[in-house]
């Protein structure tokens, strides 16, 4: 038998928000490959990034090197970086992670999906064969169509979590429903209808979670830096936070809005009073997400960035602008790999304080 169709390579993605469980899938089912589930981010891994990393590279490169570090720990010979899918500096982290590693000694393939040419999708199967030499495209696109359906699921899912996980009576319920929802998507069987009846029993147990809401709740927006405000870690776990505080929290930014269902035109389109020209996806689409919040009544909104991202940083005189026109609080974060939680705790009280305070001035105002 050929030794080479024996051999599996060990890959590993960095951790992302829960999107590990569809690359997962995608390599086991897919590509017929291992999957070396990367450890979850700790300080550790924060700390190996940061030790690594030019000093004032983004927060994401350094939390992404350091995952990869702790997966080629964990056994995994091939790494993948997606890098490139968003107009800035991502878009070389692949090749400069891929160097800092190798130059630390380690032997291990890197492929970098910023090598291929989005224009051209045929370039990404020399990538593809990186992983799998002997791949079956019929298995590839097949599996692609059931992973694009539980990503669908996925953020529909984890958006339906973020709208109520304030408001649950018994603490930890939503929590748990979509922790059994992601193993049943593990576990799946390679189909879509098989991806639709798991977000449906998954849809009807979170509407079956006891919740109390209030007539009005406090509404905010969540908006950010593509990888800070979907990363729990990344982002302090800010959502679960602001839950504590019985707050509703809507957050269009996702994979699936931004890579599937986001319409440059249509964006641009709702913003031409406060942009002129185009800012790229996440940029845009916070702004319009932002603006389309502000118009719909939202209390506040809660902007996401790393350290010294410039997308982001071009985007908070807009927001401004936006926040002062509708009479919207806003609130900025900046992270590094060096804040303090009870900072954030602190800052997010005083916004939580300071919008109750103005929703109960207004009732008093309306009687
Ligand atoms: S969007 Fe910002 S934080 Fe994210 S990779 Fe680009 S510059 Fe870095």
């Amino acid at each position: 038998m050929d030794k080479k169709n024996t051999v599996k390579k060990k890959v590993s993605f960095s951790q992302f928000g829960h999107y590990n469980v569809l690359f997962e899938y995608f390599i086991t089912h897919g590509l017929d490959q291992e999957y070396v589930v990367p450890p979850a981010i700790t300080k550790r891994t924060m700390e190996l990034g940061n030790r690594h990393s030019p000093d004032f590279v983004c927060s994401p490169f350094k939390f992404t090197l350091g995952c990869f570090l702790e997966a080629i720990e964990a056994g995994a010979d091939t790494l993948v970086q997606v890098g490139g899918v968003v107009a800035c500096r991502l878009k070389y982290y692949g090749a400069l992670q891929e160097k800092i590693i190798k130059d630390l000694g380690y032997d291990i393939t890197f492929v970098n999906l910023a090598n291929a040419d989005r224009e051209h999708p045929l370039s990404f199967l020399s990538l593809i064969r990186m992983l799998n030499p002997d791949y079956s495209l019929p298995k590839i696109l097949h599996t692609g169509v059931t992973v694009l359906a539980m990503l669908e699921a996925l953020d529909r899912t984890q958006a339906r979590l973020n709208r109520n996980v304030g408001f649950e009576v018994k603490d930890g319920d939503y929590d748990r429903a979509f922790g059994r929802f992601l193993q049943r998507l593990r576990q799946a069987d390679n189909n879509v209808f098989a991806v639709l009846r798991i977000y449906g029993r998954t849809k009807k147990e979170m509407e079956a979670i006891p919740v109390e809401i209030p007539d009005d709740p406090i509404r905010i927006a969540m908006i950010g830096e593509y990888y800070t405000v979907m990363d729990d870690y990344s982002s302090h776990n800010i959502e679960k936070k602001m839950a504590k505080y019985g707050m509703y929290v809507e957050r269009w930014m996702n994979v699936s809005n931004t890579l599937v269902h986001y319409s440059a035109p249509k964006r641009r389109k709702v913003i031409k009073d406060y942009v002129k020209y185009d800012m790229g996806v996440t940029t845009t689409s916070n702004i319009g997400f932002a603006l389309d919040c502000a118009k719909r009544g939202f209390d506040g909104i809660i902007h996401l960035k790393s350290f010294g991202c410039t997308p982001e940083i071009d985007a908070m005189p807009v927001l401004r602008n936006i926040c002062s026109d509708y009479d919207v609080p806003i609130l900025f974060f900046s992270f590094d790999c060096q804040n303090a939680d009870t900072g954030i705790e602190t800052r997010l009280e005083a916004f939580y304080d300071m919008i109750k305070m103005k929703k109960e001035n207004g009732k008093e105002k309306r009687k």
